[in-house]
């Protein structure tokens, strides 16, 4: 039997899986050069053909309005979050999707338990919530930089060394909890290599259009490299897990990357596969006397109209 569109993308996104349980050697285990004996071309036109599998499949969801989908992107500097998730989204409603970026957290969000500002942020029922950069920031950055950690203003129990299992914890059962309530948690992780972030600093500084993008931190927080990969790697370790299994995306290839991510979340919405709602009974016959009164006003061909319109197209 011909391998269908659904098994073809199930395919094409398992060697970028983590599998629950294993443990994660970024370095040794993933190559962000990888690219799946794909041409650019080839690529160009996947992704192409994965933008309108998103948009028929996000309209589907919207339409259902009992699922969510929360995306997670999670990546070092210039690894191209926002360019994916530009791409990547281009076909798709802008009304069925919401964006939130987390920075440095506020007075107010430190007020709180770390993972309020998230919750706050959450997709509703029929939308795709990206999260760029997310909950996973709270077990990186915050663990990488402690002083950040101890802005967070934990009890003393809270603050002992075993913190960061503890969270891993939390945050896989908050993500199982969203799971058993209908929202489907995808998460990704662009994996630069440190080559191609020193050659995209360089051209973000030496074009004048790409300047605004740079920032003298992201130099800093380059030093470092190594903590934030054992960090990932740890992290992808112990929160990839059979209701929410982490997907490590090669990012030197940005064109590479953006499909892997089409593909990844086009993925999770065919395993929700959701349908447009049928009308009973009642609701039909209303349809009924509402097409009679308005081919009473005139002659009219309605979806024989629509038709035509889409074959011109
Ligand atoms: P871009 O640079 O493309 O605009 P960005 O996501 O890097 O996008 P920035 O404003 O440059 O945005 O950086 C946000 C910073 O906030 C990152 O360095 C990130 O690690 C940091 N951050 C995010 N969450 C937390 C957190 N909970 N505690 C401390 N720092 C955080
Ligand atoms: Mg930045």
């Amino acid at each position: 039997m011909a391998e269908n569109r659904a098994q073809r993308i199930a395919r094409f996104i398992e060697p970028l899986r983590v599998r629950p349980g294993s443990t994660v050697d970024l370095a040794t285990d993933f190559d962000p050069r990888y690219k799946a004996d794909l041409t650019k071309a080839e690529g160009v036109a996947l992704l192409a053909e994965g933008v309108e599998l998103l948009d028929e499949f996000q309209a589907r969801l919207a339409a259902q309005d009992s699922r969510g989908v929360l995306f997670c992107l999670q990546a070092m500097d210039a690894a191209g979050k926002d360019g994916t998730i530009r791409h990547v989204m281009s076909g798709v409603n802008p009304q069925g999707v919401r964006v939130s970026s987390f920075k440095v957290p506020s007075e107010e969000e430190l007020d709180h338990d770390y993972l309020w500002r998230y919750q706050c942020r959450l997709p509703r029922r029929g939308e795709i919530g990206i999260f760029n950069r997310s909950h996973y920031e709270e077990v990186l950055v915050v663990r990488v930089h402690p002083e950040y950690l101890r802005r967070q203003r934990l009890p003393e129990e809270g603050r002992d060394p075993d913190v960061w299992e503890r969270r891993y914890r939390e945050i896989n059962d908050w993500e199982r909890y969203l799971v058993e309530n209908g929202f489907s948690v995808v998460k990704v992780f662009l994996n630069l290599s440190k080559e191609e972030q020193r050659q995209r600093f360089l051209s973000r500084i030496d074009l004048p259009e790409k300047n605004w993008k740079f920032s003298s931190a992201d130099v800093r927080e380059r030093r470092h490299w190594g903590a934030y990969q054992r960090a990932f790697s740890e992290m992808l370790s112990a929160t990839s897990t059979p209701w929410a299994p982490w997907y490590v995306v090669p990012a030197d290839r940005k064109w590479f990357a953006r499909i892997c991510a089409a593909a990844i979340l086009g993925h999770a919405l065919m395993e929700i596969d959701p349908q447009y709602p049928t009308v009973g009974e009642q609701a039909r016959k209303d349809l009924m006397t509402a097409r009679r009164e308005l081919e009473q006003e005139g002659p009219g061909s309605g979806a024989a109209r629509d038709r035509k319109k889409k074959r011109r197209k």
